[in-house]
């Protein structure tokens, strides 16, 4: 069986790796010279977004992926204008990203066996897919979903961020609300180590060319203009949407390229590796792609949900939530026992959305 995979990043490659062990090598093509963003990035892997699925560095290795973090993150901070709480536990990983030894991508890259990358090959799946049995776009955008009539827009995210120098805590991260600067997005401080960390605001809002002065601002604010910046980056913008299919023809779609990351937090890295599995075990077992990856869709959009009540709150509204899980023993509901919060209160928030909106049209029509 010839199967393409268009891009070396986190879907792609768990999908390459699948496919080897399923005994097919795959022509995994990847534009840039090597695999990694090209900016330094850390992620965090968050237990409590992923509840069923316990401990995410087991439950990935059940799927024979052997994925080490570069730290265990066990100190949330997370402060709205006014207020601050802090959450202890095993909350979950942080990971590196980008073209460093130590990032998924290589690890992932480093664990194929029979698979060569061929790199500086941009490849276009419309070309590749009379040629293949199968075509899995893993570009993490939506260019693919877009022509093929599959995918929804939902809303613009603009990041800016940079590696500065400092004294940090490598297992604490800091999450930043507040409308002035991130507008319905945030920011986060996550180390890479105890010299040198990542500063990033997510945007969502305002136009690209507000986001320098808004970065500005957001680093004035929390006190973080002194620290010293290794280099800084801008990430093209990106675009979170849905898509209504996975599978067009002999076109498979996974991670970013099939709308798979949260609208909330903007995470989505197991959903892209989980779904480079799939779209493997689909081509090679033939079973339904579709059904295997629903599942990931639905749990995005429960996460995602929690956006709308979130975005209708204004600076003053955002300390309320931050004081409500500074209460004793709401930290310890949400974050130290095993309740699944997002799946039980996912699909609630997600039917309340939509008598919401209704309502909302209803208004405007009459
Ligand atoms: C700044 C940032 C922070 C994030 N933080 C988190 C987090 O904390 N936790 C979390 O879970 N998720 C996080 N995410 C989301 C997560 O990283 C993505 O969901 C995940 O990387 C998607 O994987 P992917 O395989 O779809 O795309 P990617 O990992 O982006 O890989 C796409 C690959 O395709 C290549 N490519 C693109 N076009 C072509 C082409 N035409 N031909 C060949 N190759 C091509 C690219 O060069 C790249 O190598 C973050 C995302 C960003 C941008």
């Amino acid at each position: 069986m010839k199967i393409a995979i268009i891009g070396a990043g986190l879907g792609g490659l768990a999908c390459a790796l699948e496919c080897e062990r399923l005994g097919v090598i795959p022509d995994v093509f990847e534009r840039d010279e090597s695999v990694g963003w090209g900016f330094t990035c850390i992620t965090h892997w968050l237990h409590p977004i992923h509840r069923p699925k316990g401990d995410l560095y087991d439950y990935l290795r059940k799927f024979n992926l052997d994925l080490k973090p570069i730290n265990k993150c066990n100190e949330l901070v997370m402060r709205s204008p006014n207020k601050e709480t802090i959450i202890k536990g095993n909350i979950g990983y942080i990971m590196r990203r980008g073209k460093h030894i130590d990032s998924v991508e290589s690890q992932l890259y480093r664990s194929l066996e029979r698979t060569s990358v061929r790199f500086n090959r941009p490849a276009d799946y419309k070309e590749l897919s009379p040629k293949y049995d199968y075509v899995v776009v893993a570009t993490g955008n939506r260019t693919a979903a877009k022509e093929l009539g599959v995918w929804k827009d939902i809303e613009l995210v603009h990041v800016r961020g940079g590696v500065a120098f400092g004294a940090f805590k490598p297992t604490s991260t800091t999450i930043y609300f507040n409308r002035k600067y991130a507008g319905k997005g945030y920011a986060r401080l996550g180390p890479i180590n105890s010299t040198q960390a990542i500063v990033g605001l997510y945007q969502i809002g305002d136009s690209e060319y507000e986001v320098d002065s808004h970065y500005k601002n957001f680093l004035e604010f929390e006190g973080l203009e002194n620290l010293e910046f290794n280099y800084e980056f801008s990430v093209p913008m990106w675009t979170g949407g849905r898509v209504d299919k996975f599978h067009v023809g002999n076109v498979l779609l996974v991670g970013q390229s099939a709308g798979l990351m949260e609208r909330f937090l903007g995470t989505g890295a197991i959903e892209a590796l989980m779904s480079g599995i799939f779209a493997a075990r689909s081509m090679l077992k033939g079973e339904d792609y579709d059904t295997l990856v629903r599942p990931l869709q639905d749990h995005i959009e429960s996460v995602s949900s929690f956006r709308k009540p979130f975005e209708s709150l204004d600076n003053d509204g955002l300390d309320r939530p931050i004081s409500f899980i500074d209460t004793p023993g709401v930290k310890q509901l949400i974050y130290n026992t095993g309740l699944n919060i997002v799946d039980i209160l996912g699909p609630m928030q997600r039917q309340i959305n939509k008598i919401v909106n209704m309502i909302g049209r209803d208004e405007v029509e009459s």
